[in-house]
Formats: C-alpha cells, sequence, structure tokens
C-alpha cells in the first residue's frame, strides 16, 4: 500500500483570506485610502522585518508584546536578531528619520496597510498575523491634529456602517509629569504586593505603568482604587487634553475620558485613545492610538512631536456593514464554445472583451452546451454567447441574457463591439 500523503495545513492563528472574503477587505482599504489621500496623508510601504532592537526600544521591553509575543529570530546562524513587525509606528519613525523626511518639511502625513505578528493566543478577533491600517502624523505639536486622527477614525466607521462606536480617551502626560504619577502609582502598587499577577510583581518596579493594562482579572479587581494619570497632569499637558476635548466636541464626535486607559506600548505620551465597539465581543478594541512626543528622538532623529493610530483591519471586516457577497464580481459574459473551431475565436473574443473592460469567461475544454450553461449559471454570469459551427458558417452568435432569458443574434463581424453595446 502507498504511504499516505499528509496534507500540510496553515499556523495555528494564521489565516487565509479566500475570494468572496477579499472583496470586503478592498472595500474597506479602498474606502480608507481615499479618505487618508482627501485629509492629506501620503502612503508609505515599510518592510514586514527589521532589527529586533527598533520595537525593543520603542515599544518597550517591559511590554507583553516584546517580552512574549514576537517572532524573533537570527537572521542566518550567529547574525543579527531580527523580527517580524508586531506593530508599524516604529518602522514608519525609523524611515522618517533614515531618509531625513524631515529635511524640506518636518510636517509629515503618512498611512500604510499591511499584516502585523504578534504570538498571542488565538481565538475569535486575535489573531498571530493580522492586519492594521495606520495613519501616523509628524512634526505637530497641537491637539487637534490628534483630534483630526479620530475624526478620520469616526469618519470612516460610520462611511463603513459599523455602528456603535465608542471613542475612550485619556492623557498620559508627558516625562514632567509622569514621574510625579510613577511615584504615586508605585506606592499604590507596593501596597497591593500579593494580589497581583506575576508578571506585574515583576514589572511593577521597572515599568509601573504597565501594570494598569494588565488583563488578569485579579490584578484588574485590585487596581480599581488605583491613582489616575489626570489628576497628576502638569499645566502643559492638561491644557493639551482640555483643547482636544474641546475640538472633539465641536465637531460632534462623542467621546468619553477613561481615566484607565493606558494602551499597552510604552511609547504613548499626553492624549491616548481607543474606539470600542460592542459588537466585538470580548475583543471589542477596534482601533487605538495616541500621541508618542519623545519616539523619533528615542530612535535617534531629531526632536519632533508624532501622533498616530491602528485600525484592526480584521475585526473592522468582521462588522463592517457590507456583506462580502454582495461585492463579488461575476462575468458579464460566458462564452459557451462548441468545436475546437469556435473555442479558438471564443478565445480571441474572451481575451479582446477582457481588454475592453468586459469581464468575460469561457469553457477551454470540450463540454457539452449543457453543462456549459450550468457552469455559467454556477459562475452568475449575466449573459452567455453560444457558438458552434452552425454560428460560424452564418456569421451570426447567439447572445443570451440569462435574466430575462431573451435571445438575440448578433453579427460575428465586430462581434466584440457588437457585444459591449448589447449589454452595457
Ligand atoms: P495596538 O497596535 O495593540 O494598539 O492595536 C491596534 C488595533 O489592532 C487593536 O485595536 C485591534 O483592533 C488590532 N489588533 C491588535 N492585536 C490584534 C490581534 N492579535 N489580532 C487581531 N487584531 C489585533
Amino acid at each position: 500500500m502507498g504511504k499516505e500523503i499528509r496534507m500540510i495545513q496553515l499556523i495555528k492563528g494564521f489565516k487565509d483570506i479566500l475570494p468572496g472574503e477579499v472583496e470586503l477587505w478592498q472595500q474597506i482599504e479602498k474606502t480608507a485610502r481615499s479618505l487618508f489621500e482627501d485629509f492629506g496623508f501620503k502612503e508609505i510601504r515599510i518592510p514586514i522585518m527589521e532589527r529586533t532592537e527598533l520595537f525593543a526600544r520603542s515599544i518597550g521591553e517591559d511590554t507583553d508584546i516584546v517580552e512574549k509575543e514576537m517572532y524573533t529570530f537570527p537572521d542566518r546562524k550567529g547574525g543579527d536578531l531580527i523580527t517580524l513587525r508586531p506593530e508599524a509606528t516604529a518602522s514608519v519613525c525609523r524611515s522618517y528619520i533614515q531618509h531625513k523626511l524631515y529635511a524640506t518639511d518636518p510636517v509629515r502625513k503618512f498611512y500604510t496597510i499591511g499584516p502585523m505578528f504578534r504570538r498571542e493566543r488565538p481565538q475569535k478577533g486575535r489573531y498571530r498575523q493580522f492586519y492594521q491600517i495606520n495613519a501616523e502624523i509628524f512634526g505637530v505639536d497641537s491637539p487637534l491634529v490628534d483630534v483630526e486622527l479620530i475624526f478620520i477614525l469616526v469618519t470612516l466607521f460610520s462611511k463603513l456602517s459599523v455602528s456603535d462606536v465608542n471613542t475612550r480617551i485619556n492623557s498620559l502626560g508627558c516625562p514632567e509629569c509622569r514621574p510625579m504619577f510613577k511615584t504615586a502609582l508605585s506606592d499604590f502598587l507596593t501596597s497591593l504586593n500579593e494580589k497581583l499577577c506575576s508578571d506585574c510583581v515583576r514589572r511593577k518596579d521597572r515599568n509601573p505603568l504597565r501594570v494598569l493594562d494588565c488583563k488578569v482579572p485579579s490584578c484588574r479587581a485590585a487596581m480599581t482604587d488605583a491613582p489616575s494619570i489626570p489628576d497628576y497632569l502638569c499645566p502643559a499637558c492638561d491644557q493639551h487634553f482640555e483643547t482636544t476635548q474641546t475640538a472633539l466636541s465641536a465637531l460632534n464626535v462623542p467621546f468619553v475620558v477613561d481615566k484607565g486607559l493606558v494602551r499597552g506600548l510604552d511609547y504613548y505620551t499626553r492624549t491616548t485613545f481607543e474606539i470600542q465597539t460592542s459588537a466585538l465581543g470580548a475583543q471589542n478594541a477596534i482601533a487605538g492610538g495616541g500621541r508618542y512626543d519623545g519616539l523619533i528622538k528615542a530612535l535617534g532623529g531629531p526632536d519632533i512631536p508624532a501622533t498616530g493610530f491602528a485600525i484592526g483591519l480584521d475585526r473592522l471586516t468582521e462588522i463592517a456593514g457590507s456583506n462580502s457577497t454582495d461585492l463579488v464580481k461575476t462575468p458579464d459574459i460566458f462564452i459557451a464554445a462548441l468545436g475546437e473551431k469556435s473555442r479558438s475565436l471564443a478565445f480571441e473574443w474572451n481575451c479582446a472583451l477582457c481588454l475592453e473592460g468586459v469581464k468575460a469567461e469561457m469553457e477551454f475544454g470540450d463540454k457539452s452546451l449543457k453543462s456549459q450553461m450550468k457552469r455559467a449559471h454556477r459562475l452568475g454570469a449575466k449573459h452567455v454567447l453560444i457558438v458552434g459551427d452552425n454560428e460560424i458558417r452564418e456569421g451570426k452568435v447567439m447572445l443570451r441574457d440569462m435574466k430575462t432569458k431573451d435571445q438575440v443574434s448578433i453579427p460575428i463581424e465586430q462581434v466584440v463591439e457588437n457585444i459591449k453595446a448589447k449589454i452595457s
């Protein structure tokens, strides 16, 4: 008996996006691109791998992402450590610095769309390869650009008929005021020692802020009375946060201030935000972002402020208003050819029609008319063109409207133009 050949499955937490599903992804990406372009953003494409150090330095050594979730390996035996990107901001900053994109004008708006990799526990709405739509604005200190980003997010969700969105904002302060908050938080954490998980016990001295976004239920319960950052803001941060709120209200963007919102990356300063939706279940965050004023400098660039967001594209496709099946394009015409000679002609017409923007399909095998009609039906073709030896002899082919069942005879001469005229 022959050895059974084992089929190779995809990796856990990874997925295929199949035809029939991909149309919705394309529609969302198209809507996002067009909105970004209207707001003056330019696309930037960054690599999928970077030196590990880039992520460790920007996201933070004590974060879940860097500690546990990155796909990191040596480039070759003994080579540099490289990492599959877990997020885009660090790479966009690296690119901005490396190519001195600030030289002519430090104010730059970028967007990028692509896959990210985090070795998290897979579940609904959480994958190991997932996709993000990212936007970053560099070189502007004003809170108005944070508001612009939030405005773009809520506009995009409304264009995609995503309902139930809930915008939460907070301020994380700056290097001026955060130390005072950190001291208060550390004092509070010392009093909680035995109630915290082992990660938090380890992190509380090195990076107490990380304890605030620990997902372990007992840690969350223990943190309900923790000091909150907005109570410790310096006057400049306070003013920044006030203006953010006033400008959001002026644009009629509903929001709530969530004093517990810290987000899982170290680089955030001042305004941070998250958009949640009740349509998603447990993984309810659909987008998040905020200001990261110190990051470009920390990565070896000039002292330039920055702010940005990331949308979870996988989650967005799960709740966007459009139905993927409505977006699938079916052939305008199916050419049913009978016999070798007809098939050669059909093939020429098929190519010419496709070039003219008419979605055409044909049967390449030697199949009966009945089976070809069945296939045309299965593909959802709007019309069928029938060509056989008789048709060639008479110089006319039959065009059938699959919905009305009407049939018209059209001359073979200039058949492509004739078909275009009939079906448009
Ligand atoms: P973050 O980069 O962690 O701020 O995440 C931004 C957005 O990306 C989140 O709001 C989610 O919608 C999405 N996201 C993050 N991690 C995952 C994941 N593992 N699977 C699917 N979506 C994710």
